[in-house]
């Protein structure tokens, strides 16, 4: 068990999904968690959900791709929890399409959101992580970063995030800040019912094809991601950064 207690936790993207599953997993390991997503609104469920479980934990509205919302968000989880002692970047969106049908509104959007946003939240961060000498930082990949088809745009972002996690992994680790990236598989989110929805196939029977090539045969859950994620901002990977760690139920999806 990973023990956060006295930490600050920051998961972008947390309203729903895994980015729901990885902040109530670190609330449930001690550590006070900010949760922030495009709306408080969208936040209102996952932190009653953790607060009914015992643990503590805020909502902030906060567009990640927004330079000043970034720092008016991250100074607002300073004032009411503390300053972030552990980041995740976990807010993403889909905007797929051939390359030949694909705007450029869709390209810009899908960077903005993945590559910029985790270029923000980690430099803002990063600033009280080196005052304490002590800081994790983990970013969502995805195997699509290995190349998927329709998704020159987030296989882009993905694989750059991959590069990100390894330039700020060298230039923190001598503040005593990991930085590792999780590239998560086929995992059962609204995100992956919208990808079944957008191509006008049934979800389950989406599912149940992508299972037959998953060795171990099955989707993936938000929690398979979530307890990575703990695995990665706790003492147990104390030696670990600058990797990615695929999660997808085999070698890659
Ligand atoms: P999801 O269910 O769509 O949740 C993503 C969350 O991010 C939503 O709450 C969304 O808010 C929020 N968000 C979108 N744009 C934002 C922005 N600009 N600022 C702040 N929050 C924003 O997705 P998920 O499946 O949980 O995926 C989470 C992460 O894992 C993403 O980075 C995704 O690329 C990655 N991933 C997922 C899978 C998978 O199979 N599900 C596989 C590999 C990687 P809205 O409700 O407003 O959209």
């Amino acid at each position: 068990m990973t023990d956060l207690s006295g930490k600050v936790a920051v998961v972008t993207g947390a309203g729903r999904g895994i980015g729901a599953a990885v902040a109530h997993r670190l609330a449930t390991d001690g550590a006070a968690v900010a949760l922030l997503d495009i709306s408080e609104a969208a936040t209102k469920e996952a932190v009653q959900d953790i607060e009914g479980a015992g643990g503590r934990a805020v909502g902030i509205g906060c567009d990640v791709s927004d330079e000043t919302a970034v720092r008016d968000a991250f100074d607002e989880v300073a004032d009411r929890l503390g300053s972030a002692d552990i980041l995740v970047n976990n807010a993403g969106i889909l905007r797929d399409n051939l390359i030949f049908k694909m705007s450029t509104d869709d390209w810009d959007q899908v960077m903005a959101v993945h590559l910029r946003g985790t270029f923000l939240c980690s430099r803002t961060a990063q600033r009280w992580m080196v005052e304490k000498k002590w800081g994790r930082i983990v970013n969502l990949s995805s195997t699509s970063a290995l190349g998927n088809r329709g998704q020159v745009n987030y296989s882009a972002a993905k694989a750059g995030i991959q590069g990100f996690t390894k330039a700020l992994s060298i230039e923190l680790g001598p503040f005593g800040i990991r930085v590792n990236a999780i590239a998560p598989g086929f995992i059962e989110t609204d995100m992956t019912r919208a990808t079944a929805q957008r191509v006008g196939v049934d979800f389950d029977q989406m599912k149940a094809a992508a299972e037959q090539t998953i060795p171990l045969r099955r989707a993936g859950h938000p929690e398979d991601i979530a307890s990575v994620a703990s695995f990665l901002v706790g003492e147990d990977s104390a030696y670990v950064t600058g990797q990615v760690i695929y999660v997808a139920g085999g070698p890659k999806a």
